[in-house]
């Protein structure tokens, strides 16, 4: 080969995807069936699902991996979720004034740095994808999924909100003397000319998600406010969630044709039924009683009617505090506690946290399937019968590249300087 194509070749080739793996599985977690099947062999190539089987060929020159030992299922996924801000140590749910200040005294810089362990964090648990809704100062969560994609550090794949959009005021109680203080927390936007300008530039910017915060303040968006934003966002293929509380909010975000709402804490029964007839994920942030006990009983009650009616459910923690001796990771696993405690089946769980998650973000992942991400986990025991083995993930596979084995987590430094200046352009959106 010339030195000149040699070179070329080198540059076109990225190292990380070069090789063919074949996990031999002692079980293999079928999420969509809710079962273990056993003795299963998965193919991964160029960081994709080729094939899973019984007794799959191993292709020259791939690598063996031994989970025979292990169940083997799709890399997690937290559909909501907040790298860049975490509470002051101590504050329990709802402490406004601990979100609200951590928000103003911490600049963007810092949310990146913070989002860098944080993705590490995600990655270490088990988590391969995450939807990060907001409150990254200025598009410091498109700095930490750039820096992601690029090789520089571990995370999970990221869909990324950007800066939220909101009526005047976005979550935060103004002053008039200093009515910029919501910057660049929130995109303020009032009209449906404004929502939409919101919309264009935050995918500009980097969004590959478009989130409207829709009753915080005593306007509401409207359904059509709401239908502004996902017609704008829908032309170029970005789906769009509500962060909703109130039952007439999640109303107008439903009939306005969002993707999901997120929190939804009050909803009557004929709004669940709508999310049933629009197909609506509920990203619920259930906080663990740990957390927040004094709203826990009307979380499970919710979930309880919620499940009942049919509700899509997407797993979404929205942890934004701080645990003294736990990673980020490992308080995100604490909420299936709160699923369990709501009565709900294992494999429901599961689900929620895999393909459901997958499905609401827009990706081929959560599966262990053909054609699908090359993302995995393996833990010791079988979650669809303890939800709770999660919580020791031994490997972590995310899109043919091992991050963690035998409970070692592991990143090489890149050794090309993968730092692509992307001009955003339709269909390439969600993925580099
Ligand atoms: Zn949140």
């Amino acid at each position: 080969m010339r030195p000149l194509l040699l070179i070329l070749a080198l540059l076109v080739a990225p190292s990380v995807h070069a090789q063919v793996t074949v996990i031999r599985a002692g079980h293999v977690v079928d999420v969509a069936a809710g079962r273990a099947v056993p003795n299963q062999s998965i193919l991964v190539r160029d960081g994709v699902i080729e094939a899973v089987g019984p007794n799959l060929a191993v292709p020259a020159g791939a690598e063996v991996i031994d989970l025979s030992g292990s169940y083997v299922l799709p890399g997690l996924i937290d559909a909501h979720t907040h790298v860049g801000v975490t509470e002051l140590p101590g504050a329990k749910n709802n402490d406004y004034g601990s979100y609200y200040i951590g928000s103003l005294i911490e600049d963007t810089a810092y949310r990146a740095v913070q989002g860098t362990m944080q993705a590490r964090a995600y990655l270490e648990a088990g988590f391969t994808w995450i939807r990060d809704t907001g409150n990254n100062g200025s598009y410091g969560d498109v700095a930490v999924k750039r820096a992601i994609e690029g090789g520089w550090i571990p995370g999970p794949n990221m869909s990324v909100a950007g800066i939220m959009i909101a009526p005047y005021g976005g979550q935060f109680q103004m002053q008039p003397e200093k009515p910029d203080l919501g910057n660049p927390e929130y995109t303020y936007a009032d009209t449906q000319d404004e929502i939409r300008l919101a919309v264009r530039k935050n995918i500009h910017f980097g969004a590959t998600t478009i989130k409207l915060i829709v009753d915080n303040q005593p306007y509401y968006y409207s359904a059509e406010d709401v239908r502004a934003a996902v017609e704008e966002a829908g032309a170029v293929g970005v789906k769009v969630m509500a962060h909703a509380t109130s039952d007439e909010g999640m109303r107008n975000a439903i009939l306005g044709g969002v993707a999901s709402i997120e929190h939804g804490f009050q909803p009557s029964d004929e709004t669940l039924k709508l999310m049933v007839e629009h197909g609506t994920y509920l990203v619920g942030t259930d906080f663990p009683k740990s957390f927040s006990e004094r709203r826990y009983p009307a979380t499970l009650e919710r979930n309880r009617r919620a499940f009942a009616a049919g509700v899509k459910m997407a797993f979404g923690s929205d942890v934004v505090y701080y645990r003294e001796g736990w990673t980020k990771g490992e308080l995100v696993l604490e909420f299936t506690d709160t699923y369990k405690d709501s009565g709900f089946p294992n494999d429901y769980i599961l689900r929620m946290m895999t393909m459901n998650a997958a499905d609401l973000i827009g990706v081929k992942a959560g599966e262990v399937k053909a054609g699908f991400e090359g993302s995995l986990v393996a833990v010791a025991a079988n979650p669809l019968d303890d939800i709770t083995a999660l919580r020791n993930v031994s490997f972590v596979m995310k899109d043919g590249v091992v991050y963690k084995r035998n409970g070692e987590f592991r990143f090489d430094l890149p050794r090309t300087l993968d730092n692509p200046y992307r001009k955003p352009q339709r269909g390439n959106l969600f993925r580099r």
